[in-house]
């Protein structure tokens, strides 16, 4: 019995380690929490079972209960992990955990015969448990695809799956035999059952740690990339993305613009109104900048009250019309969008192939958006180089594309 002895163990330590990951990781206690029954009850199964089987008896129904229900809770686990403490499939869960419960019953009550017992007490518990594993592995895999790599998903969904085909070629191998033969198959089969149930629930708890583990870096790799105050990129995430940018640019072409843009009097608009209508007026500007630009443009924080727009694959004149119905935007929206009135003052460059580095397409950004400045603020000045110049933009104090230096 040793080797019972030995799953029952394994079972356990899996069950004290997702109770207490469950008290640690608090945003996904559902879903661990889950995992915890799951490896308690299966653990519970394994004890009450085995002293049965290893005297080459009929395990107790109270065993095979905790076992089916004990796989229930994986699989609402992974639903609940999936849906973010929601689950999807309870309905269709809950159906099939109460026939087989029901099933299980009747052929405990009804079926007095100890060698018909077999059959007809093991057949629910295996079709059950089967159904659940390989409809929850086909339920979860469009979204498990969606979220996680090939690699994770098949070793997510193979002891799902697997474990429940396992099921279903018992099942069927117990309507071809007679309850002798079975009594039979199950002592022969005893040690290898065993075997493979440790391998598969390590396979189900090393799935499980997969996508929390999955999860956690996840979210610490989108809160290293993001402003906490605007949801913007942060400072690291934007000189990241402008090096990439830089370097597509180089190797492709296709044109790349760069726009500083500072708030301004910012210092003032706190003094008045207060830091959190600042900060909400934050919050609200880098809003507006991520709805006013595509998809593929990239909007950072690129320190206090100034913000970065990255755009890639476009002219001058694009650009410049782009960044001009920002401006108004956010002029003429503010005191609705964020209770304080705001201007800011933007500076623009685009990539010429004078521009040794980044460095020097941010300088002549940060040039253009201080001559904004200087210009009386509330406005977008193109930086100054000869290429650029060539648009013939408007004039500047105008506050529509003025040039820097012109
Ligand atoms: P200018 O038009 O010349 O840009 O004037 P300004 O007042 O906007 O510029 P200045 O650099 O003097 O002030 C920037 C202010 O931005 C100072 C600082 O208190 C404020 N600020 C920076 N970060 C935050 C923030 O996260 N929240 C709030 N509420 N204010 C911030
Ligand atoms: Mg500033
Ligand atoms: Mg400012």
């Amino acid at each position: 019995m040793l080797i019972e002895w030995i799953a029952g163990v394994q079972l356990l330590l899996y069950a004290i380690a997702w109770t207490v990951a469950a008290r640690m990781v608090k945003e996904e206690r559902v879903a661990l929490g889950h995992w915890a029954a799951y490896a308690w009850l299966q653990g519970a199964g394994v004890f009450v079972t085995a002293p049965a089987l290893a005297a080459g008896q009929m395990p107790p129904v109270a065993g095979l209960l905790a076992s089916l229900l004990g796989f229930a809770a994986a699989v609402r686990g992974v639903d609940v992990f999936l849906g973010h403490g929601r689950a999807r499939h309870d309905r269709w869960g809950a159906a099939v955990v109460l026939a087989t419960v029901l099933a299980l019953a009747v052929a405990a009550l009804v079926v007095d015969d100890p060698v018909a017992r077999r059959r007809w007490v093991g057949l629910p518990y295996g079709l059950g448990g089967a159904t659940l594993l390989l409809s929850y592995a086909l339920l979860c895999w469009p979204r498990l695809r969606e979220g996680y790599g090939r690699v994770t998903v098949a070793v997510l969904v193979a002891p799902m799956a697997l474990t429940g085909l396992f099921g279903v070629v018992s099942v069927l191998a117990r309507g071809h035999l007679d309850g002798q033969d079975i009594a039979r198959l199950q002592q022969a089969s005893r040690e290898p059952n065993i075997v493979v149930s440790l391998v598969m629930s390590g396979l189900f708890n090393f799935a499980y740690i997969f996508l929390l583990v999955g999860r956690l870096v996840g979210r610490l790799r989108d809160s290293a990339r993001t402003d906490h105050l605007t949801g913007a990129l942060n400072r690291r995430a934007i000189d990241a993305t402008l090096h990439q940018a830089w370097h597509r640019q180089r190797r492709h072409g296709g044109g790349l613009a760069i726009a500083l843009l500072d708030i301004d009097h910012f210092k003032r608009i706190n003094d008045t109104w207060g830091h959190a209508a600042g900060d909400r007026a934050l919050a609200w500007v880098a809003q507006v900048l991520g709805e006013g630009t595509r998809a593929y443009d990239t909007v950072g924080r690129w320190g206090g009250e100034e913000f970065v727009l990255v755009m890639a694959d476009i002219g001058p004149e694009d650009v410049l019309r782009r960044c001009e119905r920002l401006r108004r935007a956010l002029a003429t929206g503010s005191r609705d969008g964020c209770g304080v009135p705001i201007t800011v003052s933007i500076g623009l460059a685009v990539c010429q192939p004078t521009d040794a580095s980044v460095a020097a397409l941010l300088e002549r950004a940060d040039r253009a958006m201080y001559a904004a400045k200087a210009a009386g603020r509330d406005r977008v000045v193109l930086s100054a180089t000869t290429a650029e110049a060539a648009l013939g933009v408007a004039e500047p104090g105008t506050g529509v594309g003025a040039r820097e230096g012109a």
